[in-house]
């Protein structure tokens, strides 16, 4: 068979694209039926939206609600909250507009099934803390995936994007995007006149601390392959705070998550001496960060920072203290669904190295660097925002569309705007997809044209691994490693260890400068250079060689905006050892990336942060 043998080539014609049909996705696939009511929407994803994306394994909060029916919080407050624990550098247009809107996307959730937990005096919300309500999360994803189901035109399950296609006539328009079915192999061409990303964001782009077998551990998904970033990229959008890598506090070995912890059970942690230590680092992180230090709720990368300078002191390990409050029936209860509910994988770590929480306080540990847009940092695309609301100089068109022409993006796409978590995600998609309606509606008959020449091209790229593959594994006496191609597994751990020695992984303690860049910069450009050797085996295997493809891409971003940005802005996160010190006179900005495919070249500018609120 040859190399295209038996493979179809599938068409579809699309008004609305949505690209990745996790939380955003399907924000975006429900709202796009609202306002286009008799407009054909298509959402494809590579996993099947029923279970996909990072929500996927169940949640045991709704980490963004403002509950403005009870007077609990306004989107003003929420701004400031985020602009706090991002030291300053958040874009107050884009996260007020999620704010403002948030609440009635929760309300839907609960409309359509999505059980809620109660508080049994009041009869609102469990509060987990001041942003967080507690749900039954196990059906979270099949309920919002059911009103994407219903909204779309069609749904494709397992195909993988590799590409966004561009306008032939118009040179900065998309058109649509090119993938494959990672199970019957078939090349698929989606032609549309808008395209919505919500592909996720990135993990096991920095080697993470479980490494072979367990590999497959990490907190972030691990099929979060950064292709919200690459596919953007590739068609030159710009992007902002690439930098901004995020670094959790969370149980060791299992990355079970703190935050239940913390706020419902109020458990607190303590150095191996049984010490309170975050106060003895307060003159130590006033020196590098000023009066950030002194802000209310201490900003997490600072929290971060004493762990670290701690274990880094020799008074290690640092450990939540469970003991007190697992005395109680009642939050020892608490404790352990809250992992059964979301992350089973650390009560079973907890079995097997006999911790019982109740009679012995766990380990804390801080894990690799993930880029995401959703949580608590803020990498992604820029973004054109509210007409109602940005400044004029964040406005070129319509809200949450990129500096590309009819491209649209939503969840961790976007960046600038941090603490959206799952329902922040998911409004983020809904006001995408009002805005690309919009865009359609106004275009009218000026439709983009897709060359038949680009993705042909492409499809023989798309492919090449495979018959690299057929061929050279001929030339292979013994054993699995061959003269001539290199595989995903191979490619990734090489990814992973130049991401984690040179821009500031767990190896150097988060540490980097201008030097380490630099040369991960050159190891990056010979890996990618590399990257056109690739073999795969298999479908499975092509998966596996594109998503290192989009990770490559968005850890070359990440190294660029890193070095452009000459300060350590987030201690914590990653530290510039050249540039130790937070500088707010140079660097109270947004660092801006436009990558120009055909020559490989970054351009790199800062963008102004405007305090829309006091
Ligand atoms: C461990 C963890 C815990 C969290 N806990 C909470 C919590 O308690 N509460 C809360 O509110 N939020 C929580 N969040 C945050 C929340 O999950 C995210 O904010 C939200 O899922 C982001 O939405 P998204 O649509 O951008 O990405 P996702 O929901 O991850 O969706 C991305 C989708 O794109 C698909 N995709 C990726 N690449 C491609 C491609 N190339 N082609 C086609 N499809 C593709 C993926 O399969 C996926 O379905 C947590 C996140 C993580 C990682």
């Amino acid at each position: 068979m040859g190399l295209f043998g038996g493979r179809k080539t599938v068409f579809v014609d699309a008004d609305i694209l949505v690209i990745g049909g996790g939380m955003a996705g399907c924000g975006a696939t429900y709202e796009s039926r609202y306002w286009g009511r008799d407009l054909k929407i298509v959402c494809v994803e590579k996993a099947n939206i029923e279970r996909s994306g990072a929500v996927a394994q169940g949640l045991y909060a709704i980490n963004c609600y403002m509950g403005m029916q009870w007077g609990e919080n306004q989107p003003e407050d929420h701004v400031r909250y985020a602009r706090n624990d991002l030291m300053g550098l958040v874009r107050e247009d884009l996260g007020y507009d999620i704010a403002r809107h948030v609440d009635g996307t929760v309300h839907k959730f609960e409309e359509w099934g999505l059980p809620m937990m109660k508080d049994p005096q009041t009869g609102r919300y469990q509060r987990e803390g001041k942003w967080q309500i507690m749900i039954h999360g196990e059906s979270y994803k099949p309920i919002v995936a059911e009103a994407a189901r219903k909204a779309a035109t069609e749904v494709y399950n397992r195909i993988m994007v590799t590409h966004l296609l561009m306008d032939q006539t118009k040179p900065n328009r998309v058109a649509g995007a090119v993938g494959f079915n990672v199970r019957t192999g078939d090349f698929h061409v989606f032609r549309a006149k808008a395209v919505i990303v919500a592909a996720g964001g990135a993990s096991h782009i920095f080697k993470p601390r479980a490494v072979g077998e367990g590999m497959g551990r990490t907190w972030y998904a691990p099929w979060s392959s950064g292709s919200c970033y690459a596919l953007p990229i590739q068609v030159g959008a710009k992007m902002t705070q690439m930098e901004n890598r995020i670094v959790l506090t969370r149980f060791k070995d299992g990355y079970g998550p703190v935050g239940a912890y913390f706020l419902h059970l109020k458990t607190y942690t303590q150095n191996g001496l049984g010490e309170e230590y975050e106060k003895r680092w307060y003159e130590d992180t006033k020196a590098l960060v000023g009066d950030y230090v002194d802000h209310h709720p201490v900003p997490t990368c600072l929290r971060n920072h004493a762990l670290l300078k701690e274990l880094a002191a020799g008074r290690g390990p640092i450990r939540m203290v469970t003991k007190e409050a697992f005395q109680d029936p009642h939050k020892e209860t608490v404790g352990w669904e809250n992992f059964l509910g979301m992350t089973i994988g650390q009560a079973v770590v907890w079995a097997s190295q006999n911790i019982d929480p109740k009679h012995v306080n766990p380990e804390l540990t801080t894990s690799e660097p993930y880029v995401m847009g959703s949580h608590a940092t803020c990498s992604g695309a820029w973004a054109s925002g509210p007409e109602d609301y940005a400044p004029a100089e964040y406005q070129w068109g319509y809200n949450r569309m990129m500096t590309v022409d009819g491209l649209f993006g939503a969840g961790d796409t976007i960046g600038g705007t941090a603490h959206k978590f799952s329902s922040g995600s998911f409004t983020e998609g809904r006001i995408a997809a009002k805005a690309a309606v919009k865009y359609v509606m106004e275009k009218g008959k000026d439709q983009p044209q897709v060359s038949e020449k680009e993705y042909r091209d492409l499809e023989q790229m798309i492919y090449q691994p495979l018959e690299n593959y057929r061929i050279g594994r001929n030339e292979i006496v013994a054993g699995t490693v061959s003269p001539s191609y290199l595989l995903p597994i191979h490619g990734l751990q090489r990814l992973e260890k130049i991401m984690d020695e040179y821009v500031g992984g767990i190896s150097t303690n988060y540490m980097t400068n201008g030097m380490l860049l630099n040369r991960g910069l050159e190891l990056l450009a010979m890996l990618k250079e590399d990257m056109r050797c690739m073999g795969a085996e298999d479908l499975h295997q092509l998966q596996r060689t594109w998503e290192l493809h989009h990770r490559l891409l968005a850890s070359e971003s990440v190294t660029q905006h890193t070095l452009f940005r000459t300060e350590t802005r987030w201690p914590g996160y990653y530290y510039r050892g050249d540039h130790m010190k937070l500088d707010d006179e140079n660097w109270h900005c947004f660092t801006l990336s436009r990558y120009d495919r055909k020559t490989g070249s970054w351009d790199m500018e800062k963008a102004p942060v405007y305090h829309i609120i006091d």
